[in-house]
């Protein structure tokens, strides 16, 4: 399984970016060390997300921790995602010890455990803000879509990013003006918030689509009551992640409708018009 994994590990070019600037500078320790970190957290992610039975397409590095790539077809209890997503800072929990035990070899002195000491560290905490694509963002995500309907949660997950990178950016560059791999990383994570923005409409037909086609019953109901001029792009906004939707219009003798069987006749093409009053 660990070499099945291994196996899917690509690194993004922005880590081939600072790997290049730190052995160019010769901080050489700085570079391995990152990468050994951000591999372990890394594996942390795809062995839980591997446990719960979960297709890992690709494992990609990054400075600051990297992403799993999964099969987006599938749509996973919020539970399982959270822990999937905990999985990776829980490596830089216990990863010290990996330092200390180092400590007992020639190759490692008191300089490259101070180093594993501070990035870990500092990776762990970057890693934890509430910005997106980090893992902490991701967990916001999850928070946020067991609270709002899909669409709005992606929104608002994405918008508040924004606004806790643009205050992150403000402290952090005020102190270190000149970190390169301080801008680099900001620009990247800028660049990944206004990419997922755009792809916002194909994830939100996806997550339609999944739920038109699954047989999965979800726990979680959810009771919407719509008037009966609102029209499907309407009812399909407000559609939660992980449930069931019992549809009731209002101001209309016509009984109630189940959202999974309204989206399967919407995609098989089965709905008259584009308003709710059309269907049935
Ligand atoms: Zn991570």
């Amino acid at each position: 399984m660990t070499r099945l994994l291994l196996s899917k590990i690509r690194i993004h070019p922005i880590f081939w970016l600072v790997i290049a600037a730190g052995t160019l500078t010769g901080h050489l320790w700085e570079t391995v060390i990152a990468f050994v970190i951000v591999l372990i957290h890394e594996l942390g992610h795809a062995f839980t997300a591997h446990w719960f039975g979960w297709e890992v397409t690709e494992i990609e590095l990054l400075p600051f921790g990297g992403v799993a790539k999964l099969d987006e077809h599938e749509e996973h209890p919020f539970h399982e995602e959270c822990l999937v997503l905990i999985a990776g800072p829980l490596q830089n929990i216990w990863l010290p010890l990996l330092s200390y035990g180092f400590l007992a070899f020639p190759f490692w002195g008191a300089a490259q455990h101070q180093i594993f000491l501070s990035q870990n560290s500092a990776l762990l905490l970057f890693n934890l803000l509430p910005i997106w694509p980090l893992d902490g963002g991701r967990l916001m995500h999850v928070f946020l879509e067991v609270v709002y309907p899909f669409k709005q949660a992606y929104k608002r997950a994405l918008y508040f990013s924004i606004a806790a990178l643009l205050a992150f950016s403000t402290l952090a560059l005020w102190h270190y003006p000149f970190s390169a791999n301080l801008w680099i990383i900001i620009s990247f994570i800028l660049f990944a918030i206004y990419k997922e923005r755009r792809l916002l409409p194909l994830r939100f037909l996806r997550f339609l689509l999944t739920l038109s086609s699954t047989k999965k019953r979800y726990a979680r109901l959810k009771n919407l009551s719509v008037p009966k001029e609102a029209s499907l792009t309407d009812v399909f906004s407000m559609f939660y992640k992980n449930a069931e939707h019992h549809i009731h219009i209002r101001g209309a003798k016509k009984p109630d409708i189940d959202g999974k069987s309204l989206a399967d006749a919407y995609f098989k093409g089965q709905c008259k018009g584009n308003n709710i009053s059309d269907y049935q």
